[in-house]
């Protein structure tokens, strides 16, 4: 079963995020590095269509850095420029600003100063930049989805306004793929995911491309050719402790993998990388 994840009040977040980008010049989206695709809302996309606008692939510090460049490539068009960032940065509003002054040149002035919106699903990290940026804890951060908070207003230099987004703008699960990969990151509900499943994806993933960081961290000896419940087993026997009469507890090992991978504990990793998601498309139109 894939995941099922129907958020309400899309309706309402896409009014809302109509009016506001209104008056606002360049819209800034924030991904998560490890799953830039799926963690995208495309409303955004679709209500911005015109506006110039800057992709944010945020958490780059827990992403694979060969294909988070495969990523920034990807997005490059004419108007739309992407940056990878971390929460590690010691200047982002600088990034910001350059990103901006790129992608709009010359447009904001002390009178008129350049008007830009910051928005992307929750836990993607916007807080966390914002806080950041204002120096202040002045939005509350948290690593559970759906926490609201009131909209921001920030000068990031005498020419460039930011504010964030109001409401929640939910991820769209466009592929079945997309659905494990948010749930694997954190950015869905717990009670929307089945632990295990969603592990034993991920497992599938990360033993076709990252075997290595795998072994490295449970010691699972030669992982080529293991199944991914093989493996979630091994993890278990290790980590995860046994059950009475010998049989390994799975959901514990399940939740070991998740929290590993989120914290970036096992390495750093991408769960999709562009010509695969492109395929994954396809395969979802023709199905
Ligand atoms: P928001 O819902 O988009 O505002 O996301 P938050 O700012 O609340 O961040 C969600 C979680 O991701 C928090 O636990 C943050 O500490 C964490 N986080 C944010 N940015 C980064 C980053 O660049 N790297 C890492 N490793 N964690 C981050």
């Amino acid at each position: 079963m894939a995941i099922q994840w129907f958020p309400g009040h899309m309706n309402k977040a896409k009014k809302e995020l109509q009016e506001r980008l209104g008056g606002i010049d360049v819209v800034i989206e924030m991904l998560d590095a490890r799953l830039p695709a799926s963690s995208a809302n495309p409303m955004i996309a679709q209500l911005a269509k015109r506006k110039p606008s800057i992709k944010v692939l945020n958490k780059q510090d827990l992403a694979d850095p060969a294909v988070t460049q495969q990523w920034l490539n990807w997005y490059r068009k004419p108007g739309t420029i992407a940056i990878g960032l971390d929460a590690s940065e010691k200047s982002p509003a600088q990034k910001l600003i350059e990103a901006c002054m790129d992608v709009a040149p010359n447009r904001g002035t002390i009178d008129k100063p350049l008007r830009v919106v910051i928005c992307g699903i929750p836990n993607v990290g916007k807080s966390t930049l914002i806080n950041s940026i204002t120096g202040r804890r002045i939005a509350k951060t948290g690593n559970e989805p759906g926490i609201t908070k009131g909209q921001q207003r920030i000068m990031l230099c005498d020419e460039i306004e930011l504010f964030d987004t109001p409401g929640m703008l939910w991820p769209k699960i466009v592929v079945p793929q997309g659905g494990y990969n948010l749930a694997a990151s954190g950015a869905v509900g717990r009670n929307a995911m089945d632990e295990e499943e969603v592990a034993l994806e991920l497992l599938a993933y990360l033993i076709r491309y990252y075997g290595k960081e795998l072994d490295a961290r449970y010691n699972i000896g030669d992982i080529a050719g293991m199944q991914d419940w093989q493996v979630l087993e091994q993890i278990g026997r290790k980590r995860g402790g046994m059950l009475p009469g010998g049989r390994v507890n799975i959901q514990k090992a399940s939740e070991i993998v998740l929290s590993d991978f989120r914290s970036g504990a096992i390495g750093r990793m991408t769960l999709e990388r562009p010509d695969e998601w492109r395929a994954w498309e396809k395969a979802a139109k023709e199905a």
